[in-house]
């Protein structure tokens, strides 16, 4: 009864408010102990990357590995991206952090390439500051030329609302990005607000689904419409279309069966470290010849 709720919260007004800003300092003390926790995980390199290997749809494949950086708290144990990217990104710690990315990304696919003679990519995510940041160019430029790997083996992730706001600025920018020769894909696409006049306007390569719309294939029909016109569309655009968290083999097998042109996902392998990587694409190998 909404009356009744109404004068409840009056009742306790006070003592909510007073609640609500004890929460709002703990919230912020939190925030700022991780920002000096995450200044000596920079220093002390706690950080590693995790690597995600994309397979060509029709081919099985290996094409790409996206590298997922983890945290490994000395307290805390294993800290995953997404509870603490986000506070990175609020004190601008994400610009050594991606710095750290980058270069570390760049270096061991080099290595992976030299060990094993395979043309894989590696893709890094960018976070909104980085895209911002007026020195990513000059950081990617140092990243390639410091480790050896060559332009086109990197692929750069934005995600839709950094492209959002001026039209011209944000193709110049990408425009930039594309000179130093790398690709670009955007990832988590349908889940933000580009419109597909947007979209055709922008130099990119490929477009990677949310993983939301291929969660519930082949239980949703909504999802399944919705993923393979974002193929068809993509396709028309003449982007490459890359599934993300493809976990079962009946997803596979519709992405395939609308032209789905890579994917990802724990059906083909979770997240691995530089060594299990290097064992899968292996054993991968042996597959594929046999
Ligand atoms: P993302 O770029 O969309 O990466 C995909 C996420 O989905 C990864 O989570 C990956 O482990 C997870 N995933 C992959 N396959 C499956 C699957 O089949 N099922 C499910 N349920 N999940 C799957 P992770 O590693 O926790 O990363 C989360 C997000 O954190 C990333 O989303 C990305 O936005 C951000 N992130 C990760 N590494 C970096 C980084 O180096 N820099 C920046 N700026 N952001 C990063
Ligand atoms: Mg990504
Ligand atoms: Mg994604
Ligand atoms: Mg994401």
């Amino acid at each position: 009864n909404a009356d009744l709720a109404l004068y409840r919260a009056k009742e306790h007004g006070r003592d909510r408010y007073h609640f609500y800003t004890e929460e709002l300092n703990a919230h912020a003390l939190k925030q700022l102990l991780m920002e000096q926790e995450l200044r000596h995980a920079l220093q002390f390199e706690e950080f590693t990357l995790g690597f995600q290997p994309q397979v060509n749809l029709t081919t099985g494949k290996i094409v790409s590995v996206e590298a997922l950086i983890r945290w490994h708290h000395p307290s805390k144990g294993l800290v995953m991206p997404d509870s603490f990217i986000s506070v990175a990104e609020e004190t601008g710690l994400i610009n050594p952090i991606g710095r750290w990315v980058l270069k570390n990304a760049c270096m061991q696919m080099k290595m992976l390439q030299d060990l094993t003679g395979s043309a894989i990519k590696i893709a890094v995510n960018l976070s909104a500051r980085q895209f911002d940041d007026p020195k990513l160019e000059q950081s990617i430029e140092e990243a390639l030329n410091e480790t050896g790997l060559e332009p086109e083996w990197l692929e750069l992730e934005v995600t839709e609302s950094m492209l959002m706001g001026d039209i011209q600025a944000v193709t110049n920018k990408l425009k930039r990005l594309r000179q130093t020769g790398v690709s670009l894909a955007i990832d988590d696409f349908g889940s933000g607000y580009s419109s597909l006049s947007y979209l055709k306007k922008l130099p990119v390569n490929a477009l990677k689904v949310d993983r939301e719309f291929v969660r519930d294939i082949p239980e949703d029909s909504n999802d399944m419409e919705i993923t393979s016109a974002i193929i068809a569309v993509a396709h028309k655009l003449q982007l490459k279309v890359v599934a993300e968290g493809v976990e079962t083999a009946e997803q596979k097998e519709y992405l395939l069966a609308n032209q789905c042109d890579f994917a990802q996902g724990y059906f083909f392998s979770k997240p691995l470290s530089f060594e299990d990587l290097y064992i899968y694409l292996n054993e991968h190998k042996f597959k594929q010849t046999a």
